[in-house]
Formats: structure tokens, sequence, C-alpha cells
């Protein structure tokens, strides 16, 4: 009662009422560096989740780095030296959408873990980086800190802010990260003739579409002298946002419109639609290798590669009971995998894309992106999946 009191009593004398309380994630790197033991070809840094709000928060547990240091799970962390990127060759892997577990932090609660950047990037030695966390990692307030609190899907997500640090990467490098234990031998985890059947028929159809998209982006963009017209239909604006002045190809906008044009490209090559240029030409294999040191949970994953170990695609069970090609009931789909998985990979003609945003609502996420973050959408997996298959069929 003597608090409502007050509260009344400051409402008619005017005074503002403190800021409503609300969690906030902040991701703190810094270098571990009583372990980097250069000797042995590791880097290892250290990653501190904290909640330094005044309220529970929720976020998918898969932003978290596994436990074991070992590889990792999505491409968390921005690593560059100079102007270069470091090759991502940690592992992408693909989930069922809505069965990711949720991390919950309490107001003043972290969750720490250490990442050893030699397993997941393609780290030179004796090079400066500059490491910092990605773009878009967001999280939402949660109703309590109890496990088992519902989840606030209606809350509205936040970004995370982070730290971007320095380091030296010592004898790091010997090529220790590149073809270990997850770029498997496909005989070693053959799949039966029906999987076999059922993956050749995901691989056509993928195939089909991502062509079906390069010829369809490309009739939107129309020349009608003295320039050229974009044709901004509803399929385009929901997964790839507003294309801007189409006769301005160096600006930021008409960069990333020229990435996703070629992004929509390479997917068709790397799929044998389209004739490619690159000495080795893309031989997609798949595997029923459906496990990965730690990082792979078969119960909740359709499918997941090693972007640095081109074109081959692990599936695992999951896949093969999902309906063929994505719609607005059901996103997930084996034709859209093998669209998603084969733009991961990096080889002569790209870097590949990324999972980015929450991948428990990827729908949602992607329109966000489109909309918001269109240098995001360009390269996010899960937006060339749902244009490639024009998700929600729209004109
Ligand atoms: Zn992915």
């Amino acid at each position: 009662m003597r608090t409502l009191l007050t509260l009344s009593a400051m409402l008619l004398l005017g005074f503002a009422l403190p800021a409503v309380a609300e969690g906030k994630l902040e991701i703190l790197l810094s270098q571990n560096a009583s372990k980097t033991e250069s000797e042995t070809g590791r880097l290892l840094v250290n990653l501190v989740f904290r909640n330094t709000g005044d309220r529970p928060i929720e976020f998918p547990s898969s932003y978290v780095p596994p436990e074991d240091g070992g590889k990792l799970g999505l491409n968390l962390l921005s690593v560059k030296s100079g102007n270069s990127i470091a090759d991502y060759q940690g592992l992408h892997v693909r989930n069922i959408s809505g069965s990711g577990s949720r991390a919950i932090l309490g107001p003043g609660e972290s969750l720490e873990r250490t990442v050893d950047l030699s397993q997941s990037y393609l780290i030179a030695p004796n090079r400066s980086y500059s490491i910092s966390v990605r773009p878009l990692l967001r999280f939402k307030d949660a109703i309590s800190a109890e496990p088992s609190s519902v989840r606030s899907s209606d809350a509205e997500a936040k970004a995370a802010t982070s730290n971007t640090i320095e380091v030296i990467s010592g004898a790091v490098g010997s090529g220790a990260g590149l073809h270990r234990a997850d770029t498997l031998d496909s005989a070693q985890h053959p799949c039966s003739q029906a999987q076999n059947d059922s993956i050749s028929e995901a691989i056509l159809n993928a195939g089909d579409l991502s062509l079906q998209a390069v010829k369809y982006t490309q009739s939107l963009l129309k020349y009608a002298s003295p320039g050229y017209t974009f044709d901004q239909t509803a399929r385009y604006t929901k997964w790839y946002g507003a294309y801007g002045d189409p006769n301005n190809f160096s600006s930021p906008n008409g960069m990333i419109n020229g990435r996703i044009a070629w992004r929509l490209n390479v997917n068709a090559i790397r799929l044998g639609k389209i004739q490619g240029k690159l000495p080795n030409p893309p031989v997609l294999s798949t595997t029923c290798n459906c496990e990965a040191s730690g990082a792979v949970n078969p119960a909740t994953t359709i499918a997941w590669v090693n972007p640095s170990a081109p074109y081959q695609i692990n599936i695992c069970p999951n896949f093969f009971s999902l309906p063929a090609i994505g719609n607005s009931m059901a996103s997930d789909s084996k034709a859209g995998t093998i669209l998603h998985e084969i733009s991961h990979f990096n080889d002569g003609y790209t870097a590949g894309t990324d999972d980015f945003g929450d991948p428990d609502q990827p729908v949602s996420e992607a329109k966000f992106m489109a909309a918001n973050g269109r240098d995001l959408a360009a390269d996010n997996a899960y937006n060339i999946e749902f244009y490639s298959e024009n998700l929600e069929a729209d004109q």
C-alpha cells in the first residue's frame, strides 16, 4: 500500500517514474593470454555473455559456443586482418525451425566460453586480427529466469552489444584447422538407396529453383533508354528489400544488389545449372553423417556443412521427413535445405553465406533483415533459400 501511495504521490507531483526494467545482453571478448599456446597453434579468446540489465533475458542457445572449445556451430565472430576477412571454417548447423533450446540469463548472470579461433577461422601466422561479435545477435526480455519460462516471442528483440579486441596470431595457422575430422569420407557414412533417391530429387528441385531465381531476378531489371528500371515486386521486397536506383551500381545499395544477384548465380553454378569458370567444376557430395564433435544434435538437426569443405553436405535423419519444397505453412524443406547449404561454401566464386538472426524464427528474421539490414539479408543463407523457393508464393 505504501508503495502505491508513493507512486501516486509521485505521479501527482509530476515526478518522472523510474525507467522500466529491462534486460541487456553484453558480450565481452578478451584474449585468453595465459592459454595462448603458440607452439600448439591455438589462438584462444574468452567470451562472456552477461545480462547487465535488471530483467531476465533469453536468446538461442546456438549463439553460445560449445563447452568443449571445439568448432563453432555458427559463424559468431568477425575475424579481420586489415580489410581481409578470415574464412570461416567452423560448422553451419541447420536445425528444424523452432526446435532450438533457449539460454536464459537472470540479471547479473553470465555464461563464459573459450573459443579456439584457429579451429573455426583460417588464421595466418604472425598477423594482427581484429575480433568482434557479428551483427544481429538479438535477445528478448524473458518472463522469468526459470528455464521453463514461457518464450517471450511477443517481446521486442534487442541487439546485443560487444567490444572489439586486437590479437596477434603467433605461430598459429599451420593448416591444422583444415580438413579435419568433420570433412569425413562419405564412404564411411553411406546413405541407404532410398535416402540417396530422396537426396537426388531434392538436388534436382533445388537446381531448378536456383535457375528460376536467377532468371526471375534478371527479368526484373530492364533496360529502356536512357537507363535501367527495376520492377520492385513483392517477392523481391520481402526477401531482399528495396532495390533502390538501378543505375547506380557503385552506391552501397548498388553493390548489395550486385552481391545478391551474384550469390543467386553462384548457387545455380554450384548446382550445375549454369556453366561456371573455375578450373574444378563444383562436385556436390552428400553424406548421411549426422555427428560432428558435439556441435551437432541429431535430434534437432536437418543438415550441416563445413564451408571450407566444398561441396559436401551432411544430411541428418530429420531431412527425410521434410516436405519436398517449402511453403508458407512449412518453411523447412528438402529442396530448401540444399539451396541453403550449397550457399554456405567458400570457393573461388565467393565466400559463403552465414546464418544470421534467431534460427528458431528464420522466416520472420529473414524478412526483418530485408527491411532493416539488406546487407545482412544478402549474406544470409535463409534469405537465398526462401527467395529461391518463393516461400510465400508472391508475385
Ligand atoms: Zn545455415
